[in-house]
């Protein structure tokens, strides 16, 4: 008997690729770290014949080496760096953050940082640095309703006065 249908289901290999040892990346609390302390010196890397581009063109934010200076530039202005620098925006998740999730200590929101892409090797002899600086964002207009809302207890208590005037 023939086959009912065409065997053309291709399976989950490409999922399970994603999720090869081999294929992970450096993670973003690590790279984190990196911008917020290490930087100069993954910018200054060593001779490396093992790494592409000889360990000269490091992406600090994507984790990744590049073949040339063209390379890295064009990589800047790609879409997967600039979703890198944004998904670096909010701060990482940290053992405190999950402590107080636990209960211990009530939630802290996380802050957002200015994210710049990192400086190229000309901008850097110039002096230009990697810097990490959080951004002070308003509070949202819902917190600010609340925190503005009229406190009820002494008001409360002027009223329970008022309605006891008259009696005595
Ligand atoms: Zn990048």
């Amino acid at each position: 008997m023939p086959y009912a249908r065409k065997k053309m289901h291709s399976g989950d290999t490409h999922l399970r690729r994603r999720w090869r040892l081999r294929s992970r990346k450096r993670d973003l609390d690590l790279i984190d770290k990196d911008l917020q302390t290490g930087s100069d010196q993954l910018l200054n890397q060593d001779v490396d014949l093992e790494k592409p581009g000889f360990a000269q063109f490091y992406c600090i934010h994507c984790a990744t080496y590049y073949i040339n200076d063209r390379a890295l530039q064009d990589h800047f202005r790609t879409k997967v760096h600039k979703r890198r620098l944004k998904a670096l925006e909010v701060e990482p998740y940290t053992v405190e953050d999950s402590l107080r999730a636990a209960g211990q200590g009530s939630f802290v929101q996380p802050q957002k940082r200015k994210m710049e892409t990192q400086p190229s090797k000309q901008e850097y002899a110039e002096g230009k640095r990697v810097k990490v600086d959080v951004v002070i964002e308003e509070e949202k207009p819902a917190k600010q309703n609340l925190s503005k809302a009229p406190k009820y207890d002494g008001k409360f208590k002027q009223l329970l006065d008022g309605l006891k005037a008259p009696a005595t």
